[in-house]
């Protein structure tokens, strides 16, 4: 397996995810300038030239950091990467793709093809992960695409309240109202900016919402689950609550997010009273937990790995799981570990014989039965 190349970040532009984002700030920034251009002609007033260099500033802002967020990469963690001290191996998990250790904090990205350093969520947006070295950029992004947003949305409705009633001020005005014109194709064009911007300003505004709260936290969208996990199976267990070691002050939770040269993204400073492990010890023991509750099941019909199978198994097709996880085609006489559950699917692994990984994915549930009793599975 080769390192990521020189070239991948370019590469990465070549997908629908930026190309929609460059497609939308395109748009936005086009009806922006068409209108004010026309509501406040820029000779006659400061308040045009002020809007629009608002405008232009914010929309330069976020093409940067987009971009920035999008060349930088999150970071991966080098191919055949293991701690210093040997013995520490012991509580890091292997990555068989990537033939290393997984740092803490890391996790292995199907799209992105390694493991990535303080893994956030793979963003089709950005066409790669966001991690340690592009969260801030990331965050800075999201923050000058809402804010641009929200102007261009108040900007955008207002002249177009003024479209409106362009003809009513011909005949009943006092002269002094902005004369907006508008042909169909850019009013449905302005009509699109609007509700972009609306959109952008909600699903957007709720993102940079949930980064900044895990940013002062320095807790990623994983290790909320992680987390989330860790609470329910240590009650369960009597144990005491699991304490997130990489919390160690908003302040220094923040630095180390926006500055992401304050650490390599291998080893992270911990708070007081916890270990570098305290995390990845946790994941280990949640693994096992996972694998003492799977069950085997073994495939009866066949599955050819459509996301909606509607003519084979119309039920399954209804309650598809919202997942962009993969399809596992199956044959029958297939062996399978299941993980997880829904009404109508399993998630599970192929038990192939002399391998540690077979390939994973959802399946539905009629095509395959339980071939051991709930929790008498040994881990390996
Ligand atoms: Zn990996
Ligand atoms: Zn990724």
């Amino acid at each position: 397996m080769m390192a990521p190349s020189r070239l991948a970040p370019f590469r990465r532009l070549c997908h629908w995810g930026p190309i929609a984002v460059l497609g939308i700030i395109k748009l936005i920034t086009w009806a922006m300038v068409h209108l004010i251009g026309m509501w406040w002609p820029p000779h006659t007033s400061i308040l045009a030239a002020i809007h629009a260099s608002l405008y232009l500033s914010l929309a330069a802002a976020t093409l940067y950091y987009f971009l920035q967020s999008l060349l930088e990469g999150p970071g991966y963690v080098p191919m055949g990467w293991k701690p210093a001290r040997e013995e520490d191996t012991q509580y890091l998990q292997f990555c068989s793709v990537c033939n290393g250790y997984k740092a803490p904090r890391s996790h292995h990205c199907r799209k992105c093809g390694y493991c990535v350093k303080k893994m956030d969520h793979h963003c089709p947006w950005i066409n790669c992960c966001v991690g340690h070295e592009n969260h801030g950029y990331f965050t800075l992004f999201l923050f000058s695409a809402v804010l641009g947003c929200l102007h261009a949305s108040i900007v955008l409705s207002i002249c177009m309240y003024h479209a409106i009633n362009r003809v009513w001020y011909v005949h009943n005005g006092t002269g002094r109202e902005p004369m907006i014109y508008l042909t169909l194709t850019t009013l449905l064009l302005t009509l699109l900016a609007i509700g972009m911007a609306i959109g952008v300003v909600l699903a957007v505004g709720v993102l940079l919402y949930l980064q900044i709260r895990g940013i002062l936290r320095n807790q990623t969208t994983i290790e909320d689950w992680i987390i989330e996990k860790a609470a329910g199976r240590r009650e369960e267990l009597g144990l005491p609550p699991f304490v997130f070691p990489y919390n160690i002050g908003w302040k220094a939770n923040f630095k180390m997010a926006l500055f992401s040269s304050q650490t390599d993204g291998l080893t992270w400073p911990v708070r007081e009273g916890c270990g570098e492990y305290d995390l990845t010890r946790e994941q280990q023991a949640q693994k096992l937990d996972k694998r003492l509750r799977s069950r085997l099941y073994t495939a009866t019909h066949p599955y050819n790995g459509r996301w909606v199978p509607l003519v084979a198994h119309p039920r399954a097709a209804c309650g598809a799981p919202c997942s962009d996880e993969p399809r596992l085609p199956l044959q029958p006489g297939d062996v399978l570990r299941a993980t997880r559950q829904r009404r109508h699917w399993l998630f599970g692994e192929k038990q192939v014989v002399g391998s540690t990984r077979g390939s994973r994915g959802w399946f539905p549930r009629a095509c395959a039965v339980p071939t051991d009793d709930l929790c008498k599975t040994k881990p390996d």
